[in-house]
């Protein structure tokens, strides 16, 4: 059974975030951390795009909890592993980005040994544009993140404003890192709780980090408001392609017809994660390899930065989830969930 850890926030949520990453850096002696930012402390130049970095002072603007999302962060481990080959580093991901890691693994055979996952729930973000809008609105982007933050514990703000692979992500709670806070559902001025998954988490001092074991109370409120969430953005999901169901393709073959049809437009896979590491390839016709597209999407982590990529706009996240979730029927295969889960093998036809 899965051990939670109750961590006091003392009234200041995203301090003790950040307290906590730093201990975890400090305990699992890092040699860096890649870090999410909300771009509002002067040292880090305003950046909103994750930073590995090697100063602790970094910390000071990351932000777990910054409504927005410019890159699927996982695309930056291969070659921060290489980098620091022979070191321990550290890596903040969102649950779509580790989802995203974990299916980059199984698709390029690199090892994870030398890093440290840590993942926090997600309250959703929202496109670039009306981020910046709303930030500009409340003052600051760290002001945004503060108010949306105040909708942990209904599961984030504005939620039909957020990009549409958030309104429809099924899995926003952190689960499979090496470290998990969930935040979901809980006061989380008062409190949020930590979970780890076994392996070198296990020695870290979470005792000495926490204030220990969480009460059963707090653990069946997270669960109970987690799971309703997810059963929202299933809901959503299912109105979303019910809406589109006439307009978007409805099998693999549609979908490369598609793709073919935007000619040699790759950004959607240039943004995408797990392309970054498995490219489809085209045979000698140009038509994109039916079973590279299928490797590729029955991977897809839902993070929908394809979608935010796309200057057609075609709501490439409902279109992948759609055919994922044929994928995933066909093969029993759930992306994200399991390094050790196989992926699926497609014959060639
Ligand atoms: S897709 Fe899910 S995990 Fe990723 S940013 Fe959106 S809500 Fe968060
Ligand atoms: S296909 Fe789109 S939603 Fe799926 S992992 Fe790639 S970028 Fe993310
Ligand atoms: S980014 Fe959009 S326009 Fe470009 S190939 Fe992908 S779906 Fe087509």
């Amino acid at each position: 059974m899965r051990t939670y850890w109750k961590l006091d926030t003392h009234g200041d949520p995203l301090g003790a975030a950040r307290d906590f990453m730093g201990e975890v850096w400090e305990q699992a002696n890092l040699a860096g951390m890649l870090l999410p930012l909300d771009g509002t402390n002067p040292s880090s130049s305003g950046e909103k795009r994750p930073l590995f970095t090697q100063d602790k002072a970094a910390l000071d603007s990351a932000n777990p909890f910054t409504p927005l999302m410019t890159i699927n962060a996982a695309r930056l481990v291969p070659k921060l592993l290489t980098e620091y080959k022979g070191e321990k580093v550290g890596a903040v991901l969102r649950p779509c980005e580790h989802r995203a890691l974990v299916e980059m693994v199984k698709h390029d055979n690199f090892d994870l040994d030398s890093l440290v996952t840590l993942s926090f729930d997600c309250l959703g973000t929202f496109p670039d544009v009306e981020y910046d809008w709303r930030a500009k609105r409340k003052g600051s982007s760290s002001q945004l993140a503060q108010a949306t933050m105040q909708f942990a514990r209904q599961g984030g703000i504005a939620a039909y404003r957020y990009r549409s692979a958030c309104q429809m992500c099924a899995m926003p709670v952190a689960q499979g890192a090496d470290i998990n806070v969930a935040v979901i559902g809980l006061p989380i001025r008062q409190h949020v709780l930590v979970h780890t998954r076994n392996g070198l988490t296990e020695k870290l001092d979470l005792a000495g980090i926490t204030a220990g074991p969480a009460p059963a109370e707090l653990v069946e409120q997270y669960e109970r408001m987690a799971a309703k969430l997810i059963e929202r953005r299933h809901s959503t999901r299912e109105r979303v392609s019910h809406t589109l169901r006439d307009n978007i393709p409805e099998d693999v073959d549609n979908l490369i017809t598609l793709l073919e049809e935007c000619g040699d437009c790759q950004t959607c896979m240039d943004a995408c994660p797990i392309c970054a590491v498995d490219y489809p390839q085209k045979d000698t016709s140009g038509r994109l390899q039916r079973n590279d597209v299928m490797r590729w999407l029955v991977s897809c982590a839902g993070c929908g930065m394809c979608e935010q990529a796309c200057e057609n706009h075609l709501p490439l996240a409902a279109i992948f989830t759609t055919i994922r979730e044929q994928l995933d029927e066909a093969t029993h295969y759930t992306p994200g969930e399991s390094l050790y889960e196989e992926l699926p093998v497609f014959e060639v036809e």
